[in-house]
């Protein structure tokens, strides 16, 4: 049966790396068997400019119509002094939300021909492979009330709520243990139950639905201990789930372990295996335009897209061995470049990727 992809390129290195993972997927089209039908449109700055909005009607009737939507990335200086409203950040925010991808999953992964990248030591870092599960559209970047309001002495205040409910932590839940089942079944739940009520709760939810998987080894942490141990010994991971916040900043640093930013890919999943797929990068406006970018990070959220929404597990793993081929013929961009490599551009790696998969 045909599925259908929304691409959505959005703005700076967006619009080149998108281009090479719709490359792979023309490939896996023609040559194995995939029936996808892709359909471009537009979101972020390039999409204000055009419509006045980051987020147009045809874009979110797209999203919705699709089984999966692949997005490059957004925001580049000339929106910067846009009002938040319609800010290029606006229209993947509002795609998250009304999609209600409330699953983010993003892989650490360090390729052992990169292990050198790694501002952390060899022998730390080498091997690694962790699956950061965070929760997306709930916690503290969403919770009201929030805002920022004058004291009676005059005196500004700003605040935020933190807020979860049971059902929420519960089917995030539900999304890591499985993930933890299809790995090393050991998951750790990230907190701050010491502190907070809020995420006492979730504690107290997570210990719930463990009862449901008695395979899975479950451990909790407090998030300043899961940061300190995630740059100390961050092998001992195989699946953390968190909040929002939490998982936010976790991941980032999980990302950083691995060297380069341009080789993550990351999956947003709503609760019926419809995801969106982007590189964890933005829109690296400082290298737009040049042919330098890394589209790895893009053509490994394809893989993600294959294994989560089209259940394509074979594609997938065919695409994970194609950029493991490419790594093995020393071939790099600017990014992962060492002396004694291979030099190439976006476009060169993206036919690389194809001609790896065709051989
Ligand atoms: P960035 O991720 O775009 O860039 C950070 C650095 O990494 C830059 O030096 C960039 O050149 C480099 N880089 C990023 N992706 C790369 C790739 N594929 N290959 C090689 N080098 C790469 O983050 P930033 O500079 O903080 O943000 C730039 C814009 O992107 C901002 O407007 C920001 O709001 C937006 N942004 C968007 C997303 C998204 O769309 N999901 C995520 C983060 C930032």
């Amino acid at each position: 049966m045909s599925k259908k992809i929304a691409v959505l390129p959005g703005d700076g290195i967006g619009i080149e790396i998108v281009a090479q993972a719709v490359k792979v997927l023309e490939c896996l089209n023609s040559d194995f068997g995939l029936n996808a039908e892709m359909e471009n449109g537009l979101v972020g700055g390039s999409a204000y400019d055009e419509t006045g909005s980051p987020l147009p009607e045809a874009t979110l009737k797209l999203a919705r119509a699709s089984d999966a939507v692949l997005l490059g990335a957004v925001g580049g200086y000339k929106w910067e002094a846009l009002d938040i409203a319609v800010r290029p950040e606006k229209g993947l925010l509002g795609l998250r939300s009304e999609l209600e991808l409330f699953a983010n999953l993003r892989p650490a992964i360090l390729y052992p021909q990169l292990a050198h990248a790694s501002t952390l030591k060899e022998d730390v870092v080498s091997g690694l492979d962790i699956m950061i599960v965070r929760e997306l559209t709930g916690g503290i970047y969403f919770g009201q009330p929030r805002g920022i309001r004058e004291l009676e002495d005059g005196e500004k205040q700003g605040f935020n709520t933190l807020i979860y409910k049971e059902s929420e932590v519960e089917r995030i839940a539900y999304v890591a243990f499985e993930t933890a089942m299809k790995r090393d079944k050991r998951l750790c739940s990230v907190d701050k139950a010491n502190v907070l009520e809020c995420t006492e709760l979730w504690r107290e939810v997570i210990e719930r639905v463990s009862k449901h998987f008695p395979d899975v080894e479950l451990s909790h942490m407090y998030v300043d201990n899961a940061a300190m141990q995630l740059v100390r010994a961050p092998k001992q991971f195989d699946v953390m789930v968190t909040t929002n916040m939490f998982g936010d900043i976790l991941s980032d640093c999980a990302a950083m372990l691995t060297g380069s930013i341009g080789m993550l890919p990351s999956a947003s999943m709503d609760k019926n295996q419809k995801g969106m797929y982007e590189p964890i990068h933005g829109s690296a406006p400082d290298i737009a335009g040049q042919d330098i970018a890394n589209p790895l990070a893009t053509i490994l959220s394809v893989a993600m897209m294959l294994r989560y929404s089209l259940g394509a597990e074979d594609l997938a793993l065919k695409v994970e061995q194609a950029v493991d081929e490419v790594l093995n013929q020393n071939l790099r961009t600017a990014d992962i470049f060492t002396d004694g490599d291979i030099k190439v551009g976006t476009e060169a790696m993206g036919d690389a990727v194809v001609a790896a998969l065709k051989a």
